[in-house]
């Protein structure tokens, strides 16, 4: 069983009939009626030593930031904010006081960051490394949330900054390499403290010209075949549009990597992925100046099904690539 079949095998077993639930499983958040006008959006993530982070490279204080970060992400995801957040640590019996305070110390600081505040929790202790688990409870109004199922044919797809960082990021720091390049550290950085899109996301479910929405967070692949999926139709990305960046393509060459791969399979980056009909252009492109980050549209959403990667070959014909689930899998590990 992948990832997706465990999910999938859960989502059968429960009945999530009930008037209050606008949506259960299968988006980034769950979405439960607060009022005629407001919404809870709900979500949990998991972080663990030796599978989302290498102690001996990530400083406590940013893994700290990191753990809110990929929780309020997916709030932001759905066009909401932050409000509340629970705690879960799982310690191991010798673990470092310091480390700890460090971790504890990042962590309120996102928090912070984020206007989210931290209520309760859990603190057991682990019997093998550290392990962590935030659950965020935020809000929006009813008629801004942003699901991954309302793509439509012909909308464009779009992702909110570049793609790929936080994979080539992790690869230097696994292989130590050139890590003090102050060109590779916006990589770096992208790995052991992603900034989380929340205010952008707002402002995108506010704007109203966004159809569907979520946060990259096992790598375009997946994450576009989860949300074609959801809204019952295929995708089309045109490989000379991914925003790969100089930085990207440099670490690449330090590290033998294929930078197109990081960017279509690369997990944690972050960024939001939306779609919007194709007038929306101009609108979006000054929305994401405003915000500071270079929005790039990368494909079209088709009828059908499927996440098709188009290349041009050497003499201008079109080669296709079929990519969806090419991400990031925690049973299969990176799958592409
Ligand atoms: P994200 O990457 O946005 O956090 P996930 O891929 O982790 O989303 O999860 C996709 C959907 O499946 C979400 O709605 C999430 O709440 C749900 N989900 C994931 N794991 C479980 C589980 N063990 N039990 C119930 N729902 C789950
Ligand atoms: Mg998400």
């Amino acid at each position: 069983m992948n990832e997706r079949q465990i999910i999938d095998h859960i989502a059968t077993l429960v009945n999530q009939a009930d008037e209050r639930l606008l949506k259960g499983i299968g988006d980034d958040c769950a979405v439960v009626a607060k009022d005629g006008r407001l919404v809870w959006l709900l979500t949990v993530d998991t972080i663990i030593e030796g599978v989302h982070f290498d102690p001996t490279f990530h400083p406590p204080e940013k893994l700290g930031r990191k753990v809110v970060s990929v929780n309020v992400s997916d709030i932001g995801a759905m066009g909401g904010r932050p409000l509340f957040a629970l705690l879960s640590v799982g310690l191991p019996r010798t673990f470092d006081p310091s480390w700890f305070r460090a971790f504890a110390r990042g962590l309120a600081d996102g928090c912070r960051e984020y206007g989210c505040l931290l209520i309760g929790g859990d603190t057991v202790a682990s019997p093998q490394g550290f392990n962590c688990s935030l659950t965020v409870i935020g809000e929006a109004a009813i008629d801004q949330v942003v699901y991954r199922n309302g793509a439509r044919p012909n909308d464009a797809i779009w992702v909110s900054g570049p793609l790929g960082f936080a994979a080539a990021g992790l690869e230097l720091l696994r292989r130590r390499l050139d890590v003090a390049s102050p060109a590779l550290a916006p990589l770096l950085a992208k790995h052991l403290d992603p900034p989380a899109r929340v205010e952008l996301g707002r402002q995108l479910g506010e704007s109203g010209l966004v159809h569907a929405m979520m946060d990259l967070s096992d790598g375009l692949a997946t994450d576009l075949a989860h949300l074609c999926k959801q809204s019952g139709v295929g995708a089309r990305i045109a490989a000379w549009d991914l925003p790969i960046s100089p930085a990207l393509i440099e670490a690449a060459r330090l590290t033998g990597a294929n930078p197109e791969q990081w960017a279509v399979g690369g997990g944690e980056d972050y960024e939001l992925l939306f779609t919007a009909a194709a007038d929306a252009h101009d609108h979006l492109l000054a929305l994401g100046r405003r915000c500071g980050l270079p929005f790039a549209p990368i494909g079209t959403i088709v009828e059908g099904a499927g996440v098709v990667l188009l290349r041009r070959g050497a003499d201008e014909t079109l080669e296709e690539c079929e990519i969806a689930y090419q991400g990031y899998d925690h049973f299969y590990g990176n799958i592409g």
